[in-house]
């Protein structure tokens, strides 16, 4: 019935990474490695998750008509991902102009670009992307009113699931969406501003639950996950891996559960699931090349 398991809205950046020995300060002029230009963006990175799992995905997002927007359409094409929903022009490819040094904390500064171009008519231009559709799955690196168009859109029947990041304090239209809302200890912190009264994860979900979703998954790192609907709430072990880049495993997560969801999985069953996805993409270095195959997933 449904042509795509996962339809993501969202961003696609040009991540631009230079090695500094030390992040400049103000007035200052460092040098650096050799440039390292990476296809990014959260929403672009959970539709290649998704995709290289082996979900039927089609992104819905919009690139500047240049060279990193060409970029980023063909490392979409190469995981599977169909790019009939992606939009070509109308500003520049959103950038991220990443510096890291040598203990790994980094500087970022994200010019959106054609993201923030990404606006709530295009959302109902794509209706018909919205109609094929069992799970849509967005982040916040796109307006607000866009999201806002995105919940208004949704086909009767289809699940929707927020990562809000960068986190925002959201409409309750929104909040009330989602089946889960998605959260890392940060972007808990900031949703619930004043009435994050306690430091227990458990504690979060409940608080967050009561704003209106349906569900809450709270990711906590190497520490794994948990889930919250109704009255229960339960922990999701971590998987034990050598770490060696974090950088994407929260897109990777979000896409293997909104993706298992879509398939019937319980919210426990697929947070389980995507705690594997996320501890396989941080064994291997990057974002979207760190993102397993649904076979690498099962020999973990
Ligand atoms: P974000 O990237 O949004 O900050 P997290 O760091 O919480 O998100 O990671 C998302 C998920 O990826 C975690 O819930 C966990 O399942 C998995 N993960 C992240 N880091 C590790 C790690 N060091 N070891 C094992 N699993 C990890």
């Amino acid at each position: 019935m449904y042509d795509y398991d996962l339809l993501v809205v969202g961003s696609a950046n040009a991540d631009l990474v230079i090695g500094v020995e030390r992040r400049p300060g103000a007035g200052e002029t460092v040098l650096g490695t050799d440039l390292a230009v990476h296809p990014g963006g959260k929403g672009a990175n959970q539709a290649v998750a998704a995709a290289r799992l082996g979900a039927r995905t089609a992104l819905l997002a919009r690139v500047g008509d240049d060279d990193y927007g060409r970029l980023l359409l063909d490392s979409q094409r190469a995981a599977g991902v169909d790019t009939v929903g992606v939009l070509v022009g109308g500003a520049p490819t959103g950038v991220a102009l990443i510096t890291v040094d040598p203990s790994g904390d980094n500087s970022i500064v994200v010019s959106p670009g054609a993201n923030g171009r990404l606006a709530p008519g295009d959302v109902r231009a794509a209706a018909s992307l919205f109609h094929a559709s069992r799970v849509v799955s967005t982040q916040l690196e796109v307006p607000l009113e866009t999201v806002v168009e995105v919940v208004r859109s949704l086909a009767p029947g289809s699940r929707f699931v927020l990562n809000p990041s960068p986190p925002l304090p959201l409409p309750r239209e929104v909040l009330d969406a989602c089946d889960p809302l998605i959260v890392n200890e940060h972007e808990a912190k900031v949703i619930l501003g004043d009435a994050c009264v306690s430091d227990r994860p458990e504690d979060w979900a409940r608080i967050l639950l009561a704003k209106g979703p349906r569900s809450v998954v709270v990711t906590l790192g190497a520490e794994g996950a948990l889930v919250a609907s109704g009255a229960e709430v339960s922990r999701v072990p971590s998987v034990k891996v050598d770490a060696v880049d974090t950088t994407g495993a929260g897109d990777a997560f979000t896409a293997a559960l909104a993706w298992r969801l879509g398939t019937g999985a319980s919210l426990a069953q697929a947070a389980a699931y995507a705690a594997r996805v996320g501890a396989a993409a941080v064994t291997r270095a990057g974002a979207q090349a760190s993102y397993p195959t649904a076979a690498e997933v099962d020999a973990l």
